[in-house]
């Protein structure tokens, strides 16, 4: 088993900043787990409690249903790959991968072998004579990766290892570490600030903010059923549209109002605000650009800004000074200064407290 759990968590620097506060997380033995958050949110801190590399200040970690809160990093069982690769300059690649292997006094063909095979999983069985400098950023990467691999670890931690490869080398080797998940069969977790990355990569994701869990779900669940506006506006491109509206009840029907424009609610949404106590209440409104319907009647609003993205095109518009984002598939012929009208798939729209920002429904 190669689980890890974090048990009421907490980290306080010397200099009294309480960097992740109280978390509670179950990592499953073998699942690809993500955390993700803005900068500053405490995942790094969190990965390297995990790791070993600092202090857990209270909480118990386990690693393999064991604690290792005073365990060594180095007998944890588990491998890092760092943002900066960290290899050794002077080293072949060869040495470099082999060099955790050599300090564990393994024999000399073990060593070779396992080198061996970690690089022609990696494909780069050609550059093993030679030194770091004479690789590409790319290239370095697979080392770092080829490094945690010849250790077999039972957990591999990763602090995000795609942030100095260029945009396109990104995406590929995105979908090689979800290959590499799945060869190695072992537990991933990963680190990083890209939301794109966390969706695409993640079996699950935990997102962070200010050192606190907010929500630990499926990448699926989390971009249908975000549990606040936090969640909601860190997870997908474009980000989450946000407006403040008020639930009203007319006529034994519940519906939303923003701007004028009313909208029923769905059965499953009205007797939820209901039994909340929304009737005649301020809401946050929330509608991803996708649900955003053009030109089937609503408001009617100018164009401001457009982005085309190739299969789809981004249409910036404002109402009363608010911002808004729809994202269109079909009709790519948008400018700036058109008139259009929106309006919104109510089925898909996601309500949230004013003063939590928590969801509602
Ligand atoms: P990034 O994506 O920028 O790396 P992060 O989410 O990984 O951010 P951490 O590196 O875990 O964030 O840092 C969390 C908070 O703890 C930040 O506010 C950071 O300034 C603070 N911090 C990190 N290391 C120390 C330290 N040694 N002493 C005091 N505060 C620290």
């Amino acid at each position: 088993m190669s689980n890890v759990i974090l048990k009421k968590i907490n980290k306080v620097y010397p200099n009294g900043f309480n960097a992740v506060k109280n978390i509670d997380l179950e990592i499953k033995d073998k699942e690809f787990m993500v955390l993700v958050g803005p900068s500053g949110c405490g995942k790094t801190t969190t990965l390297r409690m995990i790791a070993g590399l600092e202090e857990i200040s209270d909480g118990e970690l386990l690693i393999g249903e064991k604690t290792v809160n005073e365990v060594a990093p180095k007998d944890r069982n588990i491998a890092m790959v760092f943002q900066n690769y960290a290899l050794y300059p002077h080293m072949t690649i060869y040495d470099n991968m082999a060099f955790g292997l050599k300090l564990r006094k393994y024999p000399k063909d073990k060593i070779k072998s396992k080198v061996e095979n970690a690089a022609s999983i990696l494909g780069i069985e050609d550059l093993l004579k030679r030194k770091p400098k004479q690789l590409s950023g790319g290239q370095r990467q697979r080392v770092a990766l080829g490094r945690a691999i010849v250790r077999e670890p039972e957990v591999f931690l990763m602090d995000e290892p795609l942030s100095n490869l260029d945009a396109k080398l990104r995406v590929q080797t995105r979908s090689e570490l979800i290959k590499l998940h799945n060869r190695l069969d072992t537990t991933f977790v990963y680190v990083t600030h890209d939301q794109t990355e966390a969706m695409t990569m993640g079996t699950r994701i935990c997102v962070m903010n200010k050192g606190e869990i907010q929500q630990v779900d499926t990448p699926k669940n989390i971009y249908q059923n975000p549990t606040n506006t936090f969640v909601a506006g860190f997870i997908g491109s474009p980000q989450m549209n946000f407006m403040n509206s008020v639930i009203k009840e007319e006529n034994g029907n519940v519906l939303i109002e923003y701007n004028g424009l009313k909208l029923p609610l769905t059965k499953e949404m009205a007797s939820s605000v209901k039994d909340g106590g929304y009737i005649g209440k301020e809401v946050l409104m929330g509608i991803r650009s996708e649900n955003i319907l053009i030109d089937k009647g609503g408001f009617e609003v100018t164009v401001d800004v457009t982005e085309l993205l190739g299969s789809e095109i981004y249409i910036y518009y404002s109402i009363n000074g608010e911002q808004f984002i729809a994202k269109e598939t079909h009709n790519m012929n948008f400018k700036i200064g058109d008139k259009i009208t929106v309006s919104f798939d109510e089925s898909k729209i996601h309500l949230f407290d004013k003063e939590s920002g928590n969801k509602i429904i």
